[in-house]
């Protein structure tokens, strides 16, 4: 059984703005409601293993765009799993929690997080287009930790008073729903610090709503001062279509490094075939893979996990079938920890 989502407000807001740009209508235009994706995909929620909830904490989103790669009728398609909320996120697991990675006890001020040496991550935005189900921040409090509320001031003024910093990580949330506008007004202030020589950006949009990659996000991409890496967030190679290729290649063309990080998700690309697939349409858009994430241990997430032994036997599986520069490396998140650590295997 399926009932109403509880509508978030930001983005349906954008479907009143005249002049907005395609990508924030097809932004607006996202499914929200459980029963009508099913139906699209030609299946009712009997088929899904498991209900579908009535109600959601964290409510069903995905783009359109992202939909059409989905198989119709099979309701074990791997991005569809993705993005469906289902009565599984509802059972309590033991060592699995709202912060599994600590991200509370490393803000350094409102909206800023400092975990590792030369680097500090900016929640930009609290929204996203996709909601992921396997989501480590899907319980985030970003209003009471200052995340995503438009005023930079004080992450700004820490940034500008710690010179030991190289890089900047605009993350959330997913920092590219936000308006260009106020990007480049963002970058604009990171470029007058005059020790910060590189941007990075954590985003999914350019996977799941390519539309995103225009010629205004282009266009201040290429005019920054500093070196950007864009690390994008795919995790199967069906997520990977000609739409998102050509955006990705737009975003290669401007000169920028083009990153992938991956979760390691049960039912979705546990499979060292799958695996593969993935970095070989990655790197034919220009894009290396980056990380493969152990799934952090949220609440709500315990049936994607898979356990650490057969994560490094994939891993194995996977350097046996690839070069070595496409294959990611395979990382879980410590809280404390002075970096991701690696889960090597000889
Ligand atoms: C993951 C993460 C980073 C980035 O780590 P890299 O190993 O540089 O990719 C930076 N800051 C925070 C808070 C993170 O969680
Ligand atoms: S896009 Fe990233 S931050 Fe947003 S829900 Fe998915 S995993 Fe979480």
């Amino acid at each position: 059984m399926i009932a109403e989502m509880p509508e978030t407000a930001p983005i349906t807001s954008l479907r009143q703005r005249v002049g907005a740009a395609t990508w924030q209508r097809e932004l607006a235009a996202g499914y929200r409601d459980p029963a009508e994706l099913l139906r699209d995909l030609g299946l009712s929620a009997s088929d899904i293993p498991g209900d579908v909830p009535r109600r959601c904490t964290f409510p069903l989103r995905v783009p359109r765009a992202y939909a059409r790669r989905m198989r119709r009728g099979d309701p074990h398609d791997p991005l569809l799993r993705q993005v469906l909320p289902t009565s599984a996120e509802a059972h309590a697991m033991p060592g699995f929690d709202c912060d599994p990675v600590g991200d509370q006890a490393s803000l350094a001020v409102p909206g800023l997080l400092h975990k590792y040496h030369g680097r500090v991550l900016l929640l930009a935005s609290a929204a996203c287009a996709v909601h992921c189900r396997y989501c480590f921040r899907r319980h985030f409090p970003y209003r009471e930790a200052g995340g995503g509320t438009g005023d930079f001031a004080q992450a700004l003024g820490y940034i500008a008073a710690r010179s030991d910093l190289r890089e900047v990580i605009l993350s959330g949330g997913d920092p590219l729903v936000l308006p260009d506008e106020r990007l480049r007004d963002l970058v604009r202030r990171l470029e007058a610090i005059p020790h910060l020589q590189r941007l990075r950006i954590h985003s999914r949009l350019p996977v799941v709503l390519p539309s995103r990659v225009d010629d205004a996000l282009l266009s201040w991409l290429r005019a920054s001062r500093l070196q950007v890496v864009l690390v994008i967030h795919a995790n199967h190679g069906n997520e990977i279509d000609g739409e998102t290729a050509a955006a990705l290649t737009r975003l290669r063309d401007t000169g920028i490094t083009l990153l992938n990080q991956s979760v390691l998700l049960r039912g979705v690309n546990d499979d060292a075939g799958e695996l593969a697939v993935l970095s070989e349409k990655l790197f034919a858009a220009g894009v290396l893979p980056y990380y493969l994430h152990l799934l952090d241990r949220v609440q709500g997430a315990a049936h994607f996990e898979v356990p650490a032994g057969r994560a490094r036997t994939l891993h194995r599986e996977l350097r046996a079938r690839l070069p070595g520069y496409l294959v990611p490396r395979l990382v879980q998140e410590v809280a404390g920890a002075p970096s991701k650590q690696p889960l090597c295997q000889p």
